[in-house]
């Protein structure tokens, strides 16, 4: 985690509200590795820049309404995954820019999810900011990563010139069978 991280607030056990009534700022990163999940995602043989995040509290006050609690965070990220176009490693970069808003307990999110536009999230005093930037990468990311431009195919010589000589000696299948084709006699 980054140094600067402050131990007023810890991200793994955030207190939402009181982090929204002081408008207060987090930001940390940490390699790639660091995050299980976002590893389990990842292919290995591309070197990925750390996951960095930064989340801002806010409380938005409401006319004749209790004051509603926001945060508001972003991710920066590129995860090493499988090109499917041609299935090798590609550095997808994955941005993140929410704002979730956080309700008393599930039942009242429930009860809102159909009419409210954001995203609703449960108040808790112990909320895992971290675990929250891990499941926003995930979901942001692309359901089929593909390069901008797939790298140029292996140059044929780049062949296992081996493999190559056998390719060329095996007898054409269809000429055996040409063989044994049976011309009706007219
Ligand atoms: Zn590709």
């Amino acid at each position: 985690m980054d140094s600067q991280t402050d131990t007023q607030w810890p991200p793994e056990q955030l207190d939402v509200k009181a982090f929204a009534r002081d408008a207060a700022q987090l930001q940390g990163q940490a390699p790639l590795q660091a995050w299980t999940r976002l590893s389990e995602e990842s292919q290995p043989g591309l070197q990925a820049p750390a996951v960095r995040w930064s989340a801002q509290g806010e409380l938005q006050v409401q006319d004749g309404a209790p004051d509603q609690v926001w945060l508001h965070l972003q991710v920066h990220a590129a995860l090493p995954l499988t090109c499917q176009r041609c299935l090798s490693p590609v550095l997808v970069p994955v941005e993140v820019d929410s704002s979730f808003r956080f309700v008393a307990d599930e039942a009242t999110a429930m009860a809102l999810d159909d009419e409210a536009q954001e995203d609703l999230l449960v108040l808790s005093r112990e909320f895992n900011l971290l675990e929250l930037v891990e499941d926003e990468v995930i979901l942001a990311m692309p359901l089929v990563p593909v390069h901008d431009e797939c790298p140029a195919p292996l140059p044929m010589s780049a062949v296992d010139p081996q493999f190559e000589q056998e390719l060329t000696e095996r007898p054409n299948p269809f000429a055996a069978l040409a063989g044994l084709k049976i011309t009706p006699s007219s």
